[in-house]
């Protein structure tokens, strides 16, 4: 019986588009002036960290903004650029500068699967925080209501490794076998099944990632099986 349903984001209930264009490049373009509005205020411990980790003691404001916004285009792992990003989104969000975009079945599917009893977490490597906004800021009206948990790589881990899905099932209290994973990803569905759950790929239309055996594989939140 599955008791729970767990859910990746880009790709799989959001247009990767979305996430990397609307929401990366609202970033991009507030990130400078946030930073330098802010210089003495909320973005000043954001400014040291930053020369910290990049060891440029003297980078100024928009030296700063440039190395966070050249690690946002690479993907670096980085404190300073996620509470940046966690701020600066959050007020496109509240401005109504940027929503959160799902594909058109996931909110009734939301909906159904709630109304069925089952709990449903988000598990992303977008920061909590952003996940939270993503969610309650959606196009449509919010879908934060109907989510009972968030992980992203800070509270779980890595998404391709097996520890970390281990470590959800026991955060949530759901044993692996009760639990049902949604990506996009074939190498998360890998670690989501090695460590005992049930893992169901999603493939959709002008997404990058291409379906991968033994996995099952739907392209529509209706096609989800419940047994
Ligand atoms: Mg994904």
């Amino acid at each position: 019986m599955i008791r729970a349903l767990v859910l990746d984001i880009e790709g799989t209930t959001s247009p990767t588009a979305s996430v990397r264009g609307d929401l990366y490049g609202y970033t991009r373009s507030r990130l400078p002036g946030w930073l330098a509005e802010n210089a003495e205020g909320a973005a000043a411990s954001i400014i040291e960290a930053t020369r910290v980790q990049a060891k440029r003691p003297d980078a100024d404001v928009a030296e700063v903004a440039d190395i966070l916004i050249g690690w946002l285009n690479n993907d670096v792992k980085s404190e300073p650029l996620k509470l940046a990003q966690g701020i600066v989104c959050a007020e496109g969000f509240r401005s109504g500068a940027v929503f959160g975009e799902f594909f058109a079945d996931v909110a009734p599917a939301l909906r159904a699967w709630r109304h069925r009893g089952m709990e449903l977490y988000v598990y992303s490597s977008g920061s909590v925080r952003n996940q939270k906004d993503w969610f309650e800021f959606a196009r449509g009206g919010e879908l934060l209501s109907l989510i009972s948990g968030h992980f992203d790589l800070s509270t779980a881990g890595p998404k391709r490794e097996r520890s970390s899905y281990r470590k959800i099932a026991g955060a949530i209290g759901i044993p692996g076998d009760q639990l049902l994973f949604l990506s996009d990803h074939p190498d998360e569905l890998d670690a989501a099944v090695a460590a005992g759950w049930l893992a169901v790929g999603v493939s959709r239309p002008g997404e990058p990632n291409p379906p991968r055996e033994p996995h099952e594989w739907i392209s529509d939140f209706r096609d989800v099986e419940l047994p």
